[in-house]
């Protein structure tokens, strides 16, 4: 018995080794994951089959074999089969992608709706609809699902699934895991978080170096990624750029704060109500004077609490995301000319500011490329029917 568990953790941590080599570097004929990894042959011979029974894996054509040059069969991570599902709750939409495991984007779907308007239950509601009419498409087109990670606008207990407090939502203490009851394991996290990893995993990526992702919605949060790592704090409540003090006399937050950030540089701020981006961005591009002077106000705002995340973290890199994407020509410029007054006498670089690749995106694709990232990591888990 006791040797039986001993293999079973070896095999299972073997799987791991291989499939995680095949996501760093495939495609890899067979003899080269055996010198990649140090196992024989015989054993990456046999995980390889059973990944590719599990669909995890598949042969492609032939390709040069490492150092020896003789060519060989080689093996990719596959796509076909399992798939991760990334879903958003915001304050005025929700949203959903289904990501496969070559973190290739399957399926997209994104519902306008103002949340502030219904109750919990009933914003959960329509979530579990729109994910199970997902889960209903991706096996449609052969997928099987192994999890699913939701984006939240706050803080949040992932051990047991509790948002603490979504202030733009009006929600407290709301144990949205339980109530989602979704028939698959889910994860509930923080949107700016899971933006972050959406732009590591699925944007700009390391080429950032460390970089500290904005999001742009109602709220702002931010996500700092560290050597490729999400850093979450002591508490997972890292990143609440949207309610930095940019003047402590300015107008009332709803977190219970004055000047919060949020207050001039939110989507609130930035819009009138009932408005939509694509409405500024209009009036922007004919040249709209008080559409372009909003902006530049929320730029200068931005800038002021990122010259207090830039003395406090370091970063190489701002990633300006959400909303501030499709705005960037406008908010970039004052944003950065605030942090260059602000830091230029103290170091000799200032981060450059850049825009995020992936936009309104990263959440859902951060959701998503976490369950991702946890079949990679432990493939034994997701194998259909293990062999024991
Ligand atoms: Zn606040």
């Amino acid at each position: 018995m006791a040797q039986a568990v001993r293999h079973d953790a070896m095999r299972a941590g073997n799987l791991a080794v291989v499939l995680g080599e095949l996501d760093r570097r495939g495609p890899l004929t067979r003899a080269a994951l055996a010198e990649n990894t140090g196992l024989t042959k015989t054993t990456v011979s046999k995980l390889v089959a059973d990944l590719i029974d599990a669909g995890m894996a598949v042969e492609s054509g032939a390709v040069r074999d490492g150092e020896r040059g003789r060519p060989g069969v080689a093996v990719h991570l596959s796509g076909h089969r399992v798939a991760a599902l990334g879903l958003e709750i915001n304050v005025d939409y929700l949203a959903a992608r289904v990501v496969d495991l070559t973190r290739t984007v399957r399926l997209v779907r994104t519902q306008p709706v103002d949340n502030r308007s219904s109750s919990p239950d009933e914003v959960i509601g329509r979530l579990r609809e729109l994910a199970d009419g997902m889960l209903g498409e991706a096996a449609g087109l052969g997928l099987s699902v192994a999890g699913a990670a939701l984006a939240l606008p706050g803080p949040v207990d992932r051990s047991t699934g509790t948002v603490h407090s979504a202030p733009n939502l009006g929600w407290r203490q709301v144990a949205v895991a339980d109530m989602l009851d979704l028939p698959l394991p889910v994860v509930v996290d923080n949107e700016a978080n899971l933006a972050a990893l959406g732009e590591l995993w699925f944007g700009s990526g390391t080429s950032l170096g460390d970089f500290l992702h904005v999001s742009g919605e109602i709220g702002i949060g931010a996500g700092l990624v560290v050597g490729g790592e999400l850093f979450r704090g002591a508490h997972g409540f890292a990143g609440e750029l949207g309610h930095v003090v940019v003047s402590p006399d300015g107008p009332e937050c709803r977190c219970g704060g004055r000047g919060c950030l949020e207050r001039y540089a939110g989507q609130d701020a930035l819009l009138p109500p009932g408005a939509e981006i694509g409405d500024l961005l209009v009036r922007l591009s004919s040249g709209d004077r008080p559409a372009k002077e909003a902006c530049e106000r929320a730029g200068a705002a931005l800038g002021i609490a990122l010259t207090t995340a830039v003395n406090l973290l370091d970063p190489d890199t701002i990633v300006l995301g959400g909303i501030f994407a499709p705005l960037f020509p406008w908010v970039s410029g004052p944003a950065e000319e605030a942090l260059r007054a602000r830091l230029g006498h103290m170091r000799a670089h200032v981060p450059a500011v850049v825009v995020s690749r992936v936009g309104a995106d990263a959440a859902t694709l951060g959701a998503a490329g976490q369950v991702v990232q946890r079949v990679i990591a432990d493939p034994m888990s997701f194998l259909p029917t293990p062999q024991r």
